[in-house]
């Protein structure tokens, strides 16, 4: 297969030293298998933008494939690897020691990394009802630590080409301390995390002024989010690496947004469902009329019977909030309320006393109306019957 290293690399053909480094560099972070677990195209980008790297970032090399292509490299050209030898995608980080550092291999069993992960974020991210019904894309600004450009995120002074490390005195650049003590049963080694170098096996020698030789600062990023239709309050996103920025290069922590909902001016949500209040004069309960109600898509008209009681609930379907799985839409409550009047003129008084005793205004609730049908169901459903 014919790869063209530059266009692997993405650097102009007389790209520094310098620059191949820091595209390889990217590259090499993009596609880490850390990053890509279980994906056979990263992994295979991975390897292509170290055999790149091997190649361009060697003069002699890189002579000769300017010259011939990939034929000009040979079987073991160089340094005794072939151009398209890596195999193991831990060859890689060995080869590439100096960029990868901490995922090397060390000893055939240990792995250590450089620089400290960064911590996870939490978020809330405060939705209305609207919003949940609809689902949502919303652009967050994050306050966090980010990577320090003046260093790459190294930590040193003049970044990844800078000479700034020196070999940690404590562990001797092993990142580990061991301790032989002897005791009844036999001889134990204790190895603990060099705490001077925090397991990196190097310090820094001249720290990077913007960030005091962390690898970061405070900064923001902004972030979008789709939040999907009918998520609820407690519900949460988690988007990997949006966290904490590393220390010294370590991997980024990841973001977690919760979902806050608004309370509604007008709407109390129940699960799927929302329920409205709506308030009738005793006039209009009596003879029926048609109001305008809000909904979570702009208001729309609802009919009321004659004779409607105080406590009855209307339904209004599939006018709640979606389920968040898409199978189907609650509904939108409508609670009646008669409105009993404060106050009395004369006339109004006197309007009132004349239909005090008439047989019409005489409560007369039918059974379905009263609390008793309410327990009667209750008990039927305890007895097992419908
Ligand atoms: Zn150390
Ligand atoms: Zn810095």
């Amino acid at each position: 297969m014919a790869t063209d290293y530059y266009d692997v690399l993405d650097v102009d053909s007389d790209a520094s030293q310098k620059e191949i480094k820091k595209a390889y560099r990217k590259k090499a972070m993009e596609y880490h298998p850390d990053r890509n677990p279980d994906d056979p195209d990263a992994e295979q980008k991975f390897k292509r933008a170290a055999q790149a790297y091997d190649v361009l970032s060697d003069p002699e090399k890189r002579k000769r494939y300017d010259r011939y292509g990939e034929a000009g490299l040979g079987q073991n050209g160089g340094r005794g690897r072939s151009a398209g030898g890596f195999q193991d995608i831990n060859d890689i980080f060995d080869a590439f020691n100096d960029i990868f550092g901490g995922a090397a291999r060390r000893q055939g069993r240990s792995t250590r990394r450089r620089g400290r992960p960064g911590s996870d974020l939490r978020i809330t991210l405060p939705l209305t009802l609207e919003e949940i019904a609809e689902g949502t894309e919303k652009n967050i600004n994050i306050r966090k630590f980010v990577a320090c450009e003046t260093c790459d995120g190294t930590g040193a002074k003049g970044g990844m080409d800078g000479e700034n490390y020196v070999m940690c005195p404590k562990c001797d650049g092993t990142g580990e301390i061991r301790q032989v003590s002897r005791s009844v049963f036999g001889q134990f080694v204790n190895v603990q995390t060099c705490p001077q170098c925090n397991g990196e096996g190097r310090i820094i020698e001249n720290p990077c002024e913007d960030c005091g030789g962390e690898g970061r600062i405070e900064g923001e990023e902004s972030i979008n989010v789709s939040v999907p239709a009918g998520v609820m309050e407690g519900n949460y996103l988690t988007i990997s690496d949006a966290g904490n920025a590393g220390i010294r290069g370590g991997l980024p922590g990841d973001l977690r947004i919760e979902i806050e909902e608004k309370p509604h001016e007008h709407f109390v949500r129940d699960g799927l469902d929302i329920f409205y209040d709506l308030y009738l004069s005793f006039p209009e309960a009596a003879l029926g009329t048609e109001v305008e109600v809000p909904t979570l898509k702009g208001r729309a008209r609802l009919q009321v019977e004659p004779g409607v009681q105080a406590g009855r609930i209307l339904r209004m379907r599939e006018r709640g909030i979606p389920d968040l799985n898409g199978t189907g839409r609650g509904d939108q409550m409508i609670r009646v309320h008669v409105w009993t009047p404060r106050d009395l003129d004369d006339e109004e008084r006197k309007v009132l006393e004349k239909l005090r005793d008439r047989p019409h205004f005489q409560p007369n609730p039918t059974d379905e109306e009263t609390e008793k049908s309410f327990f009667r169901r209750i008990r039927d459903v305890f007895a097992g019957g419908e």
